[in-house]
C-alpha cells in the first residue's frame, strides 16, 4: 500500500479508512509537494531535518559496523567522480562524503544526508569511470528526486498512523516523534533508510543518473554498459548479485535506461 498525490498514473490505493483520516488531517494536500528535479508531485512530509537525524544515525553506524580504508586508490576514486555528479547536480550544501567500504557485494547506497557508500565489490566491478559515474549518478539522483523522504513519508502514514502526520503538519514537532517514526520503520536505522527503492524511484533515478552524468562531463552511456553487465552477471550466479536485488536491472528497466540515455541533448 502506498500513499501518493494522484497525479501522473502514480497508483496510489489507500484504505478506506486512512484516506478519510488523511483527508481530514488535510495532510493529503498540505503534505503534496512538487519536487523541482522532477517534476512530479509527492507525498512527502517528513522534514529534512528529521531525515537527516535518521540519515546520520544509520551512516553512524554503518562506519561503526563496517571496515572502510583498504583501498586507497578505489577511495580517491570514488571521491573524485562522486564529486563531480555533486558538482553536476548543484546540491553542493549537503554534508556529501563518500566511503568504500571492505565488502564483497556489488552494490552502492545512498542516504537523504549525503552520504554514499560502494562496497569494494562493486569498485572492483567497474570497469571504467564512466560505468563509476552511472552508478553514482544514479544514488544522487535518489536524493536529488527526495526517494527517501517519499518512502519514509508514506511507510509512516501508513505504520504511525495519521495522527502523528498531522502532529508534524501542524507543530513540525518531527523530534518529538522521531523516535516513533523510527520504531515504526522498523529500523535497525541503516535499513530504515535504505530500504530497497520502488520500481518508480528506481526508473527515475536512473533519468536524473544519466543527465547528472553527462553534465559531468562523463558518457552517459557508462550506467547503461553497467547494468548490462550486472544483469548479465546474475544470470551466470546462482545468487544475483546484491545491488540487483535492489537495483533490478531486467529488460524493461534496460530499455528504459537506453531510452532516457538517447533523449538526453547532443553535444
Ligand atoms: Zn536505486
Amino acid at each position: 500500500m502506498t500513499y501518493g498525490c494522484g497525479r501522473e498514473g502514480q497508483a496510489a490505493p489507500v484504505s478506506r479508512r486512512n484516506l478519510l483520516g488523511l483527508l481530514a488531517a488535510g495532510a493529503l494536500l498540505v503534505g503534496c509537494s512538487q519536487n523541482e528535479q522532477t517534476g512530479r508531485s509527492q507525498f512527502a512530509v517528513v522534514p529534512d531535518e528529521a531525515l537527516t537525524q535518521m540519515a546520520d544515525q544509520a551512516w553512524a553506524d554503518m562506519r561503526a559496523q563496517t571496515p572502510a580504508g583498504v583501498d586507497p586508490a578505489a577511495q580517491a576514486r570514488l571521491e573524485k567522480i562522486g564529486w563531480k555528479i555533486v558538482e553536476a547536480s548543484g546540491r553542493t550544501d549537503l554534508a556529501w562524503e563518500f566511503v568504500v567500504f571492505d565488502r564483497p557485494e556489488i552494490n552502492a547506497f545512498v542516504l537523504p544526508n549525503g552520504k554514499v557508500g560502494a562496497f569494494k565489490g562493486l569498485m572492483d566491478f567497474v570497469q571504467d569511470d564512466d560505468e563509476l559515474a552511472g552508478v553514482l549518478g544514479h544514488e544522487v539522483g535518489h536524493v536529488l528526486a527526495r526517494h527517501s523522504s517519499e518512502r519514509v513519508s508514506q511507510q509512516m502514514a501508513i505504520e504511525v498512523g495519521v495522527n502523528v502526520v498531522q502532529a508534524i503538519l501542524a507543530n513540525g514537532e518531527y523530534a518529538e516523534h522521531a523516535g516513533e517514526i523510527a520504531g515504526a520503520l522498523g529500523m535497525g536505522a541503516m535499513y530504515g533508510v535504505i530500504l530497497p527503492y520502488s520500481r518508480n524511484h528506481e526508473l527515475e533515478a536512473d533519468k536524473v543518473g544519466v543527465e547528472l552524468a553527462q553534465r559531468a562531463g562523463m558518457d552517459p552511456a557508462g550506467a547503461v554498459r553497467f547494468f548490462e553487465r550486472m544483469a548479465a552477471e546474475g544470470e551466470k550466479r546462482p545468487q544475483p548479485p546484491e545491488v540487483l536485488s535492489t537495483h533490478p536491472a531486467d529488460g524493461p528497466r534496460l530499455a528504459a535506461l537506453r531510452e532516457a540515455v538517447a533523449a538526453l541533448p547532443k553535444g
